[in-house]
């Protein structure tokens, strides 16, 4: 399998790389909804825009994004 970001060799969806940066991505969001009433896409939305989110972590939220809105049509162009 390759990684649907990057395209490296990975056993799963994402490499190694971007696994971790899932992984983070998942940790930060139990926290925020303690703190808050925010879903996933909402949060990934966030994730997106917050200038201090690093690289991988936004390639990997752009994606998640991008699946879970599938039955949407696509209303965000965003250029980040
Ligand atoms: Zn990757």
């Amino acid at each position: 399998m390759k990684c649907e970001i990057c395209g490296r060799r990975a056993e799963s969806r994402f490499c190694e790389l971007h696994k971790r940066a899932q992984e983070n991505l998942r940790e930060k969001y139990e926290e925020w909804k303690r703190a808050m009433d925010i879903t996933w896409e909402e949060y990934l939305r966030e994730v997106l825009k917050n200038p201090l989110t690093g690289l991988w972590v936004k390639e990997v939220a752009r994606i998640l994004l991008a699946s879970s809105e599938e039955k949407e049509a696509p209303s965000m162009q965003e250029k980040v």
